[in-house]
Parts: structure tokens; C-alpha cells; sequence
């Protein structure tokens, strides 16, 4: 048993068979064999190790031929180690005495020789790795063969172990076979954790290297609330977290009540509660919790789920399935925030994307895109309350644009005779500590405002979102970012424009009753938080909050801040924390 410790993005418990994703993602079938199969799967070896001797062979000639011998000799020492007698003679020992499946042997062996490789200090000797990952993937997809599972193809449920998962690489995963995942790199704020916490699946990110002490089909705990990984847990570590698995169920169950009650304070105060979306299909889970509406509809993810670039039409299916599946209540609809974390942009190449080209400065920068976007807008604001956002204004004169480019489009479709509302309401997120502080000026030109305190942390504290050598630095519970939160609440409310908070800071129950206190009453979450939210509104008075809310205020680091507010929940509803 071997634990580790990552950081928790997506919470609950998951115990399932490993399903290690590489470049290929091979699920080992079965990690035993019966007895009076071993011979007969000894052979199964062989024919694997022969066959995948002639690919590599064959590959050695043709680089040969084509670039010259020093190039085949790569594969030539492919050749040698797959043909290394104390490899064979390991592989047969774990079949014969262990009762190893092949599939499982060639996997547990392997690694353990890629790990040495790994180990040793030298730059040479550390890519040799990959070529004993290589190796292992040849055999097992010979050993496999038709039998191959892919991620795209589960069968069968399993935890995905990745050194890394792009944020649509998240989305894709299935949500009836994959039961949560790790990876060894990201950071508490990427979006490939915001995705899976949307599909709701346990998730943990940043454990570091682990791959190689573990093989497809080994037993994997994931803790997606204290962001611990558990191999080859023992029984009674099992047991421990089924018990736990089955306590969160009944939480939830517990919490579902809430449904048909609305978010009000203990004296009366009402606070909405919306949710985040990626998806059109993730509209069920708002409806389902019993959402005001939607906060936060982050169009992007339409891009990173296509292989063209979508078109109006798409654009407008879309939103259509949106607006009518959340009859008649508000949707949030932001426009294109690609780039940085969230792939397909130019900013790709650039060499701090955060910082670049991303997010509304590349749909001003091109524009067919974005006039496509908005005319698709344009065209659904008649089907529903639709609201339309942009995120990452960092100037006045970036939202004017913004808004100007609509005012054209709006012209044109007058121009056309096609319908839309001519007072759809404009707003903007506040996730630039500039839009903070200009924020007296920005009340003044939208309806409504969005602190995004995803992006607002990261560009505070310089700390890139995604990246785990600088998540401890990464909080948005850092005093500068509470003081420019509340600067943001506090002006908004003074100006009467509505406000809320959409980052993913808004979704933990840690911060509800600080957030409250500092003024806000309107919360944008993901949707498998809204109970827990909910629930601590209607337990609390806003008196309470706002003494919370002071001495938070007072705290002058974040991890004092987080744990004095967790003790806060704790005295009120110790279920909640875990
Ligand atoms: C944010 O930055 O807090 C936010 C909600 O936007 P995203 O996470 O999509 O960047
Ligand atoms: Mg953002």
C-alpha cells in the first residue's frame, strides 16, 4: 500500500481498477490467472514477445534504410531488452508462481525496470524510460490484441491515472465507466479540475511522479476531499472508504431535501443560487438541484469539443437546448474565454498565455469569430432571460469595444429583420485585479458583474492557476484577494448593480458565510454544490456573517483565514466539513 498526496479538485470517494493513460490507455483485463492456465498463458507470452520482436525489427530495418544505422540502432536496443533472458525469466516467475495474468506481469515488470531508469540522475539514462514505456505497450497490445480497451471504448468502471488531462480530454472522459481520476500534474485552479467537478467524479491533481509504481488493473483509492491517492490499498483501508463512500451518499441524500426550499437566511434574507455549466447536458444538474439559473455558461468548451470550428448554427443549437431546458430562468451566457489552460488559441506558442492573447482580447483580435458568437446570442435571446457576459475585461476601453462590436451586430441583424432582444443585458466578469480597482467606473457601463475569483487569484498573487509548484501560493483565500472581493461587492451594492461570485470559491461552504457577510446574495457554484450551499445559507443569520466576515478580514494570511472559517462551519454544521 503506497499513499500519496495530490491536491483535491472534484470531491468524493472512488475505489476502482487503475486504467493508465498514455499515450494509449490499455486496461489490463485481469490481474489473475487459474492454475491449470498458466501454461497455456506462458504461451500467449511468447507468441507476444515474438511478434512484437518482428515489429520492432521490422521498424529497425525500415529506419535503417531510410536514415541510416545510427537511427535503427534505437530499435535495436528495444530488441535487446525485450529479449534480455532476466527479463523473460521475471515475467515466468510471476506467471507460474504468482499466478499473474501475462497482461499484468509485462506491466508490474516493466515499470519497475522504467522507475530504475528514472531514478538514476542523468539525463540519458532518464529517457531510456520511455523506451521500456514503449516496450510495454508493444507486448501489451499484442497480449491484447481485439481484446484492447480504450478510453473511448470502457466496458468495464475504472480510475484514470494520467501524467496529465487536457481540459476536453476531461470532458470526453465517460461518466457511466470512469469513476474518478489523478494526475501527477495541475494545479487547484485549472480547468481540468473545474470539468471534473462538473461531472462530478472524484479528482485529484499534483501528486507528482507516480505512474511508474503503478500498474493497469492494480486496486486505486481516490480521496477527492483530502486529495490522497491510495495504491494497492490493504482490506481494511477498503473498507474504510467504502464505509465513507456510502456516509457521502447519504449526505447528499440528506441535503437533496432542500430542493424545493429557497436559499434564505435564518432571518429571512434571500440569497440565489445559480449554477456553472461547460455543457448543454449539464443543465439536468442544475434543474435538478433546484437552481435559480445559470451563472455562469462557459461557451468555450463548445470549441474544445469540436474538431471545426463551430458555426452559428452550432452556436445557436447550443444556447437553444440551454435557454428551453432552464424554462424561463436567467442564463448567464459568457462569451469565448479560450486560451491560456483552455487550449485552441494562437496563444498556444506564446510564452506566458495567461498573460496573452486569451479570453475577450482574442475575440477582439478576431473578429468573424466573435461576431459569429454574438449574432448566435443575438438570434437566443428570444427563446429565454438570457444575459450575456464577457470575461477577462482588464480595461474600459477593452468593454467598450466589446460593446460596440454587439452594438454592430445588433445593427446588422435589424438590417436582416431577425428578432432578438434589443435590451439583452451586458455584463462583464471582474477576474482582473484592474477591474477592481477601476470598478467605480466600470458599475457605471454594465448591468451586472461577475467576480470570477478563479483568474482574480491567480493574477493577485502571480501564481499560475494550473500549477502545482506554486498551488500553496494559489488561494483565494489570500487577504488581497479578499479585500479586492469585497471592494467589488461593496461598490457594485452601493451602485445597485447585481453581483456574484462564479469562481470556484463560491461552490465551498467554507467561504458561504464570509461572503455573505461581505454583502454578496448571489452565488454561482457547481451545480453538486448547491444543497451544501444552500444549506448553510438557511442555517445562518447575516448578524453572524458579518461578525465571521470581520474577523476573517482581520487574519493576515490564507491558511489562518481557511482554517478559522472552517472551524466557523464546523460550530454550525459539522457535517459539512470533512
Ligand atoms: C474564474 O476565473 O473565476 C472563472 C469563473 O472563470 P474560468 O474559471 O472559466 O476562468
Ligand atoms: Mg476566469
Amino acid at each position: 500500500m503506497q499513499r500519496l498526496q495530490g491536491i483535491a479538485v472534484s470531491p468524493g470517494v472512488a475505489v476502482g481498477e487503475a486504467l493508465i493513460m498514455g499515450n494509449e490507455g490499455f486496461r489490463i483485463p485481469r490481474r489473475f490467472v487459474a492454475r491449470d492456465a498458466v501454461e497455456h498463458e506462458l504461451e500467449r507470452l511468447d507468441d507476444a514477445i515474438r511478434a512484437a520482436g518482428s515489429e520492432i525489427d521490422r521498424n529497425r530495418q525500415a529506419v535503417s534504410r531510410e536514415l541510416g544505422d545510427q537511427y535503427g540502432a534505437v530499435f535495436s536496443a528495444h530488441l535487446q531488452m525485450l529479449r534480455d533472458p532476466a527479463l523473460r525469466t521475471e515475467l515466468d516467475t510471476m506467471v507460474r508462481e504468482r499466478h499473474y495474468s501475462p497482461e499484468y506481469a509485462v506491466s508490474r515488470a516493466l515499470r519497475r525496470y522504467a522507475k530504475v531508469f528514472q531514478s538514476i540522475e542523468s539525463g540519458y539514462l532518464a529517457e531510456r524510460a520511455n523506451d521500456i514505456f514503449d516496450i510495454e505497450k508493444r507486448l501489451l497490445r499484442n497480449l491484447l490484441g481485439r481484446r484492447r480497451e480504450e478510453l473511448s471504448q470502457l466496458i468495464s468502471p475504472v480510475v484514470v491515472l494520467a501524467h496529465n488531462l487536457t481540459p476536453s480530454e476531461t470532458a470526453n472522459l465517460s461518466r457511466d465507466f470512469v469513476r474518478g481520476f489523478v494526475t501527477e500534474v495541475g494545479g487547484p485552479g485549472s480547468h481540468t479540475a473545474i470539468v471534473a467537478e462538473g461531472l462530478e467524479i472524484p479528482a485529484v491533481v499534483g501528486t507528482g511522479p507516480f505512474l511508474t509504481d503503478v500498474s493497469g488493473g492494480d486496486l486505486v483509492i481516490i480521496d477527492g476531499d483530502h486529495g490522497l491517492v491510495i495504491l494497492q490499498p490493504d482490506e481494511e483501508t477498503i473498507a474504510l472508504y467504502r464505509h465513507e463512500a456510502e456516509q457521502n451518499r447519504s449526505r447528499a441524500q440528506r441535503l437533496e431535501t432542500l430542493r424545493e426550499l429557497p436559499a434564505e437566511t435564518a432571518d429571512g434574507v434571500r440569497v440565489e443560487l445559480f449554477g456553472n455549466i461547460e455543457f448543454p447536458h449539464e443543465v439536468h444538474q442544475c434543474v435538478d438541484r433546484g437552481a435559480d439559473g445559470i451563472g455562469l455558461y462557459r461557451t468555450e468548451f463548445l470549441y474544445l469539443g469540436c474538431d471545426a470550428e463551430p458555426d452559428e448554427q452550432v452556436h445557436y443549437d447550443a444556447y437553444s437546448q440551454v435557454l428551453s431546458e432552464m424554462r424561463g430562468r436567467p442564463v448567464v451566457l459568457r462569451t469565448c474565454d479560450l486560451g491560456a489552460d483552455k487550449v485552441s488559441s494562437d496563444a498556444d506558442d506564446a510564452r506566458n498565455p495567461a498573460l496573452g492573447l486569451r479570453s475577450i482580447r482574442l475575440s477582439l483580435k478576431n473578429l468573424p469569430l466573435f461576431r459569429v458568437q454574438l449574432r448566435a446570442v443575438l438570434r437566443a435571446s428570444m427563446l429565454g432571460d438570457l444575459r450575456l457576459m464577457f470575461p477577462l475585461v482588464s480595461t474600459l476601453l477593452e468593454l467598450r469595444q466589446a460593446k460596440m462590436v454587439l452594438a454592430d451586430v445588433m445593427e446588422d441583424l435589424d438590417e436582416e429583420g431577425i428578432p432578438f432582444n434589443h435590451d439583452l443585458p451586458v455584463g462583464m466578469m471582474v477576474e482582473v485585479p484592474s477591474a477592481v480597482l477601476m470598478i467605480d467606473q466600470f458599475v457605471e457601463e454594465v448591468d451586472f458583474l461577475s467576480i470570477g475569483t478563479n483568474d482574480l487569484s491567480q493574477y493577485t498573487l502571480a501564481a499560475d492557476r494550473s500549477n502545482k509548484d506554486v498551488a500553496a501560493l494559489y488561494s483565494s483565500a489570500d487577504p488581497a484577494v479578499l479585500r479586492l472581493i469585497r471592494m467589488a461587492i461593496q461598490t457594485a451594492d452601493h451602485k445597485s448593480v447585481p453581483i456574484n461570485v462564479c469562481g470556484q470559491m463560491s461552490g465551498n461552504s467554507i467561504f458561504t458565510m464570509l461572503l455573505l457577510g461581505m454583502g454578496l446574495r448571489r452565488f454561482s457554484v457547481t451545480p453538486s454544490s448547491i444543497p451544501e450551499i444552500k444549506k448553510v445559507c438557511r442555517t445562518v443569520t447575516i448578524a453572524q456573517c458579518q461578525s465571521v466576515t470581520e474577523r476573517a478580514m482581520a487574519i493576515e494570511n490564507a491558511r489562518d483565514i481557511k482554517n478559522y472559517l472552517r472551524e466557523e462551519l464546523k460550530k454550525i454544521l459539522p457535517e459539512l466539513v470533512v
